[in-house]
């Protein structure tokens, strides 16, 4: 079981540099994908992270599954078609053409070579034929060209016919920096992608009235009409490491405008320290970065926080 979110955990591997999550198979067949600090995250979570464009998939491997169980079969055994006993020997039956004579090739071993037991000649390639492979089980006797495969899961067995083939994945992160507007817009069409998707009310390019009386645009506003509305801003400086004074200000003037119950700042890449007093003292939640995971993630994670909290309160 695990606690974390998935957002919580792609910003974790981002931060260590993990960007890819691999499948590991235990002794018993079962398909995991541990991450950091020995955290498992169960596939459908990958899946839905898949979805929100937050994780791309990839086939790891093509593997045969018990369809009961759905575990990992590891090799398969051969066993007598007729009483199923796993103790079969392989026999190769060889004719010595001079002779005639027939026999299994134990009886033409005579000290690494072969030799006729008949008539005691050298086989050569070209004095004999070899007739194939043949079976017999130790136990009831049969003899048999093809033997039973079987595979073991748990306390029982699976024939050829039973076995399915599953494409195991592993993900990774999708990469992404933002280094202009363009990048921007594609971030919040992602995030309000996915808003949608999980049932959000949520508006792109939202007109609000500010207590100035100024009507400003919004990039992105949820209300859940419960008096728990979130607008989420941003600004870009892609010149400089940090956001430039200018810019900054007059997106917090914008928003102390607004006064929204709750107020999202995405800086890219980076706020002036010097500025963060004044997102804090007025209530503005500021997530920082350029890398488009950790932004998504970051903030689907305030979001949710956000909107659970009131669906308790
Ligand atoms: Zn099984
Ligand atoms: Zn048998
Ligand atoms: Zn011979």
């Amino acid at each position: 079981m695990i606690s974390a979110s998935i957002e919580d955990i792609i910003t974790k591997l981002v931060a260590n540099n993990v960007d890819s999550i691999i499948p590991t198979i235990d002794d018993e067949g079962n398909i995991s994908y541990p991450v950091l600090e020995g955290l498992s995250i169960p596939v459908e979570m990958l899946e839905d992270a898949v979805k929100d464009n937050i994780l791309e998939r990839h086939i790891y491997k093509r593997m045969l599954i018990c369809p009961i169980h759905v575990k990992v079969l590891s090799l398969p055994t051969l066993h007598c078609p007729q009483c199923k006993s796993n103790d079969i020997k392989k026999i190769n039956l060889i004719e010595h053409i001079t002779c005639g004579f027939i026999g299994e090739r134990d009886r033409f071993d005579s000290g690494g070579r072969l030799v006729c037991p008949s008539c005691d000649i050298q086989i050569t390639e070209k004095n004999s034929n070899m007739l194939g492979a043949w079976y017999t089980c130790n136990l009831c006797s049969a003899k048999f060209n093809a033997p039973l495969i079987l595979f073991q899961c748990n306390n029982h067995q699976l024939d050829i016919a039973m076995v399915d083939i599953k494409d195991i994945f592993y993900y990774t992160v999708r990469k992404g920096l933002i280094n202009n507007e363009y990048d921007v817009n594609e971030v919040f069409t992602t995030i309000y992608q996915i808003l949608e998707s999980k049932n959000i009310s949520v508006m792109k390019m939202h007109p609000i009235k500010g207590r100035s009386g100024v009507v400003h645009t919004v990039p992105l506003y949820i209300n859940d009409y419960r008096g728990n509305d979130i607008v989420i801003e941003y600004c870009i400086d892609n010149n400089d490491t940090n956001i430039s004074n200018n810019n900054f200000i007059q997106v917090i003037i914008k928003l102390i405008d607004l006064q929204a119950k709750h107020m999202i700042l995405i800086c890219i890449p980076k706020m002036r320290d010097e500025l963060r007093y004044m997102a804090a003292t007025n209530n503005i939640m500021v997530i920082e970065g350029n890398n488009k995971n950790v932004i998504i993630a970051n903030l689907l994670d305030i979001v949710n926080s956000k909107i659970l909290q009131n669906r308790r309160g």
